[in-house]
């Protein structure tokens, strides 16, 4: 309900008050002449013009002595009294502080929420990281303890253990590596650098880059279509060659023997998507949501066998949702995964 102004009950106060004084004076003085009407008008609009000034003063200097720490505790700011005072006569400011208040009380409570989720994904990270980095740490140091107590002159275990610890090593720079890029991607310290680029010239680029890898896998690398044509788009050289890394080195590791990646483009219009697809293990449907959190793995002691870090998807989707574009996945399982994104074509 709208409430008046505090100048508006001023007037209806003072015209009130007003009114029963001049009946009250009517009643005892009988008007005998015209001079006692005159004096009863005159006495009845000082009353009212007394009693407007003091309600009106009285009611504002309440207002604004309870909205102002009102307004200072929402926003955090003193409003000026001036301009309070002229809110005060023009608007019904009573009823739109309740409002301010709402809003107000509704957006904390939304920003709670917020560093609660924030304060439950930081928790997860710091434990995710901790046993990530906890595993090659503890190996490193067993093979090099074993090495330094004796096994060094070990023929039949020195080299063994010494390309073990290689490996752990490897394994620390990979998350530190992957950990980096996260890092700079949800800082946007690096911004991305757009160009024209041939993205079919990237994949074979990543083909001849994870050549052995997908020989080794019996996996087959390949277009789906024989296309003459650059396929230019504006996007990061570096940062997309990284999801292309991803994406070919995940669709060989969770490949079949014998199985092939097959990569797609597809003219949208003003987008090129981009599929990637493979006929491998495929990905469980609960699992889908998820692929894509940091360190999330759907079979975790596969993923660390074949050195993944659990942060690939995660890099992956900050990069193209750094290009203003979306990354979606379709998957079933044993029967393969397509992984699509796309970006602007150039
Ligand atoms: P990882 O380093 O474990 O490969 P990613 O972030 O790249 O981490 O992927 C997260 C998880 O998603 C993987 O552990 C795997 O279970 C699943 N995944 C990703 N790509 C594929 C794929 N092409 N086929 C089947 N599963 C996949």
């Amino acid at each position: 309900m709208k409430t008046a102004t505090p100048r508006q009950m001023a007037i209806f106060i003072a015209f009130f008050s007003s009114l029963i004084a001049g009946i009250v004076m009517l009643i005892t003085f009988s008007i005998e002449n015209f001079n006692y009407l005159l004096t009863i008008i005159l006495s009845l609009l000082i009353i009212f013009v007394v009693i407007y000034i003091f309600v009106f003063y009285i009611l504002s200097a309440f207002i604004l002595n309870k909205i102002n720490p009102i307004y200072k505790t929402i926003y955090d700011i003193n409003i000026p009294e001036d301009e309070l005072k002229s809110e005060l006569d023009e608007t019904d400011i009573v009823t739109s502080a309740q409002k301010d208040v709402i809003t107000w009380s509704k957006r904390k409570t939304r920003e709670i929420a917020q560093f609660k989720q924030l304060e439950k994904y930081r928790q997860e990270f710091l434990g995710n990281m901790y046993h990530e980095l906890k595993t090659p740490i503890f190996n490193i140091q067993g093979y090099i303890s074993t090495l330094l107590e004796g096994g060094l002159k070990d023929q039949s275990i020195n080299k063994q253990y010494l390309e073990n610890t290689d490996k752990n090593i490897n394994r620390l720079i990979s998350i530190v590596n992957d950990l980096e890029s996260i890092s700079e991607l949800e800082s946007g310290i690096q911004k991305l650098n757009l160009k024209k680029l041939n993205i079919k010239k990237l994949f074979e680029e990543s083909f001849e880059m994870n050549g052995i890898l997908a020989k080794k896998s019996g996996i087959k690398l390949k277009f789906a279509k024989k296309q003459d044509k650059p396929v230019n788009v504006m996007a990061d050289r570096k940062r997309i060659l990284q999801v292309i890394n991803n994406l070919v080195i995940n669709s060989i590791k969770y490949g079949k023997k014998n199985g092939s990646t097959t990569i797609d483009f597809i003219d949208m219009g003003k987008n090129i998507l981009v599929e990637v697809s493979d006929n491998g293990i495929g990905i469980p449907k609960r699992d889908i949501p998820r692929i894509y959190e940091r360190f999330y793995r759907v079979d975790k002691s596969h993923s660390s066998k074949l050195g993944g870090t659990g942060l690939g998807l995660s890099i992956v989707k900050h990069i193209i949702e750094a290009h203003n574009q979306k990354i979606t996945v379709r998957s079933k399982v044993d029967e393969g995964s397509s992984f699509t994104f796309t970006l602007k074509k150039a």
